[in-house]
């Protein structure tokens, strides 16, 4: 089903979780344990990652397969053209065409940080030059990023926005949130997209907690900001208790969902890094409120 279908019907925000391939036979067992976990509360949908340059590209299909086929979720794939010639899109595409894949998020992906990758020559620059390339030729239900404080890379909100616009009028029906600490930013960006004529769903992405080091690494590669509030509750938990940092997480994502859903978002989507604890303990929170 597509998921523009699925917040049509939905009477409350959906919940849907974020994965990416393993990388090795252990962490491929750790994924099987939190698909379990994960599926066990019922998502409206989940989305794979696909590492750029095509890097994940037969892993990422596998596990779209196992999603979609062994647990029956609806899928979103994600596809990171960075690097890829139109033969390489094509192969990718088909092979999630025929395995019944209906929606994809298009991202146009960063260079690889490690190892020698040669783009193809004839490789597309942004996103929304691949949504022109892949709109007229697939029946896919397209999504794209967008960022509430801005891509890192942007000179200023304003063509951030702009640029979001024309994937948007190349046909995203769509748009996921990079995610963010202070929910300002995501009201505010709502406003300039409304501003920019942007009227299609806009699903904000949720990131908690799992670990100072790696909250801090993300930050600084996505450019989300890490609050005051955010740090000073860190601070204040006793140093290194790492099940009170994922407990703290846990709460600081419920305030944060809770005060989405009152602004009217279409659902959640929460960025789980291949793990479930914080997961759970979020859409148990807000389901006991029921709020989801
Ligand atoms: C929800 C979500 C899912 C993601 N999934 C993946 C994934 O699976 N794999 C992966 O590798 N990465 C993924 N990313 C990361 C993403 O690939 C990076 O953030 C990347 O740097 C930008 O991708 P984009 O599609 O937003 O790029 P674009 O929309 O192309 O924008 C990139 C930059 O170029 C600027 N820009 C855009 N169009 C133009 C133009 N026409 N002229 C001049 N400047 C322009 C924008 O302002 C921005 O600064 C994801 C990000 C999000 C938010």
């Amino acid at each position: 089903m597509k998921i523009t279908e699925i917040w049509k019907t939905s009477q409350k925000p959906t919940v849907s979780f974020e994965l990416f391939p393993a990388r090795s036979d252990k962490a491929a067992e750790r994924l099987e344990q939190t698909i379990d976990e994960l599926s066990a509360l019922k998502p409206d949908f989940v989305s794979v990652t696909f590492g750029a340059g095509g890097s994940t590209r037969e892993g990422s299909r596998q596990l779209i397969e196992k999603l979609k086929d062994e647990k029956g979720h609806e899928v979103i794939g994600y596809f990171a053209g960075y690097g890829l010639g139109p033969e390489d899109i094509h192969a990718v595409l088909d092979s999630y065409h025929v395995i019944g894949v209906e929606n994809l998020l298009v991202v146009r992906g960063d260079p690889p940080r490690e190892g020698d990758f040669t783009p193809h020559p004839d490789s597309l620059t942004y996103a929304s030059d691949l949504m022109a390339f892949i709109r007229p030729k697939y029946d896919f239900c397209l999504g794209v990023a967008g960022y509430p404080e801005g891509h890192v890379d942007a000179p200023n909100l304003a063509k951030d926005i702009e640029y979001l616009k024309l994937k948007v009028d190349l046909g995203a029906e769509y748009i996921i949130t990079n995610y963010c600490y202070d929910n300002q930013f995501f009201f505010d960006f709502l406003e300039r997209c409304k501003a920019a004529g942007i009227n299609v769903p806009v699903l904000p992405g949720v990131m908690p907690i799992y670990s100072v080091k790696m909250m801090e690494t993300l930050a600084s590669l996505c450019g989300a900001t890490i609050t005051d509030e955010l740090r000073q509750g860190i601070n204040d938990l006793p140093e290194g208790d790492k099940e009170a940092l994922l407990s703290f997480g846990i709460e600081f994502a419920i305030r944060q969902c809770r005060e989405l859903i009152e602004g009217g978002v279409p659902g959640l989507h929460i960025y789980t890094m291949d793990r479930s604890t914080s997961s759970i303990g979020i859409i148990d929170g807000l389901r006991g409120e029921g709020l989801l």
